[in-house]
């Protein structure tokens, strides 16, 4: 059988769902393909006993109805699907080397006074920093959303609000480690700025471009950080019904095996099930490093990965999943966490922890009296197979990062999953987390939805502005709007 659409998406992660959705309600025919048996990739769940587990995301932003950076709440509100959240009023608590504890409140003044008590003689410059990560913040979310890739808007854009252009323009070259040496003289208070980036980054202030800082460390004290009652995967579920309202499909199990490329363009697919789906645009939400091994012709996939020597692939993730009672976690004991036990081991596999509660915000994500703990550490892809050796080395791994957690009772149960898992799941190469800035500078180089290829375009983290729920669902709307002006419909009808 031949499916035949205006649009069809490789992969249900939250950036194709974001095109699909958008692109549906104005009209056109979608499909989505998704190899998995649930939407969301990296922001999808699965039971186990009662509970429901986030695979990947759990800390989110632009839920909230402020500002205009509020993807998420905007897209959700377009589609008339919205969901409940819930404000966590801590955004991470680190817990550092010596017994140092600083919290992110979403209060930025608890947050400056608990930082600023760490470091007193820095007191003035703690605040000029982070003033001027605020500053820029407020600039991007007074703006609105435009497709870096249409000129015509971008000039539109530059008209209307010309100093704002400018500004936009000057910071996007910049990254935040010049910020922190010309702000700050304590070394530990950089490395602590080096940490507040790796935790979502998972690179230091170095290689972290100025804006993506100011957007995420800017908007945790504005929109703040929510989470959707029910699980993450309300975000995905809720595309679909919005996707499927306007006339388009999600079809599940269904991954495609080729891109097929034939004359300079992508003909068609070819799903593993052996059907075909022709379509006059392709969007992929696979990883690129993916996308490219589907597509048939070598140098279309070359062409293809050109960019990303720039921007190579970041490490994988080892999660443990754990059901617990309630005891196990301290009443006061906020949702997200960072463990960092040596500054030197930041970057190294398994340096730093990562601890995610969300059952303290939102309880029905567990059974009555038990907590949902999801800790990580980031972790390189061995290459292996799923043999005794490596059930071995998966029970040791997971067991070594559960003795690191604060917990004051033992779990129910634990699932572990190796950057094997990923990769078989989230079908992500090697389980990446995605293209890595290596040079804070390079913001604007990042490959955005357009490619070499004249009808394929990208949505996802593989892509402009990057990793993160929000970042990817900017990236669907992005890639929405550019193949709504292919097909010649005004995005604002
Ligand atoms: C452990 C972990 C923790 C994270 N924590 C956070 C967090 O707290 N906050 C936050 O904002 N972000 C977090 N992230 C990052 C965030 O989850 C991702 O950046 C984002 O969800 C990626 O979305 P995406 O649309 O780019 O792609 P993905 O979520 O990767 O989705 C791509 C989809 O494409 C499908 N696919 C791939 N190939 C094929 C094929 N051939 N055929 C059919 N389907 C295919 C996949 O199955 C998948 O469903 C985390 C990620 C991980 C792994």
């Amino acid at each position: 059988m031949t499916e035949k659409v205006d649009v069809a998406v490789i992969g249900s992660g939250v950036g194709g769902l974001t095109t699909a959705a958008l692109l549906a309600r104005r009209g056109l025919s979608v499909a989505v393909y998704e190899q998995h048996y649930v939407p969301g990739g990296s922001a999808s769940h699965f039971n186990r006993k009662g509970y429901s587990f986030d695979v990947g995301a759990s800390l989110l932003y632009t839920l909230g109805k402020t500002g205009k950076a509020n993807f998420l709440y905007k897209i959700l509100t377009e589609i008339d699907e919205p969901i409940e959240s819930i404000l966590d009023p801590i955004q991470i608590h680190y817990h550092l080397p010596k017994g140092w504890q600083v919290r992110a409140h979403y209060d930025r003044e608890k947050f400056l006074a608990e930082l600023t008590a760490l470091f007193p003689k820095e007191k003035d410059s703690i605040r000029k920093f982070y003033d001027k990560l605020a500053d820029i913040f407020a600039m991007m979310d007074s703006l609105d959303y435009i497709s870096l890739e249409d000129p015509q808007a971008g000039m539109k854009f530059s008209f209307s609000r010309p100093f704002s252009a400018i500004k936009l323009a000057v910071n996007s070259f910049k990254d935040l480690g010049s910020l922190v040496k010309s702000t700050f003289q304590d070394p530990l208070l950089r490395r602590f700025i080096d940490l507040e980036c790796y935790s979502w980054a998972l690179v230091g202030a170095n290689a972290t471009p100025l804006i993506n800082a100011s957007i995420v460390i800017g908007d945790r004290h504005v929109g703040g950080v929510r989470y959707p009652i029910g699980g993450v995967n309300k975000i995905p579920y809720a595309l679909v019904r919005g996707i499927e309202k306007f006339g388009g499909k999600v079809f599940y199990r269904q991954g495609v095996k080729k891109i097929i490329y034939e004359n300079g363009n992508i003909t068609g697919l070819e799903l593993k099930s052996g059907e075909q789906v022709k379509a006059k645009v392709f969007v992929s939400n696979a990883t690129i490093w993916n996308t490219a091994e589907l597509i048939t012709d070598e140098q279309a996939a070359k062409s293809l990965l050109a960019p990303f020597k720039k921007f190579p692939a970041s490490r994988s993730f080892f999660s443990v999943f754990c059901g617990v009672p309630k005891e196990a976690i301290p009443d006061d004991y906020s949702t997200h966490h960072i463990i960092l036990e040596n500054w030197d081991d930041m970057e190294k596999d398994g340096g730093t922890l990562y601890l995610s509660i969300p059952s303290v915000l939102d309880s029905s994500i567990a059974p009555s009296n038990c907590h949902n703990v999801h800790a990580f550490i980031v972790h390189s892809f061995l290459e292996g197979k799923r043999d005794r050796d490596y059930m071995d080395w998966k029970k040791k791994t997971a067991e070594e990062l559960i003795k690191r957690l604060p917990l004051r009772a033992k779990p129910d149960f634990y699932i572990s999953a190796s950057p094997l898992t990923n990769e078989r799941y989230l079908a992500r190469k090697n389980g990446s987390y995605g293209p890595m800035f290596t040079n804070g500078k390079d913001l604007l180089f990042k490959p955005k939805n357009l490619t070499p290829i004249k009808n394929l375009y990208c949505a996802g983290d593989s892509c402009f502005p990057g990793q993160g729920v929000s970042a990817v669902a900017a990236s669907g709307v992005s890639c929405a709007m550019l193949i709504a002006k292919h097909f010649g419909i005004k995005w604002n009808q």
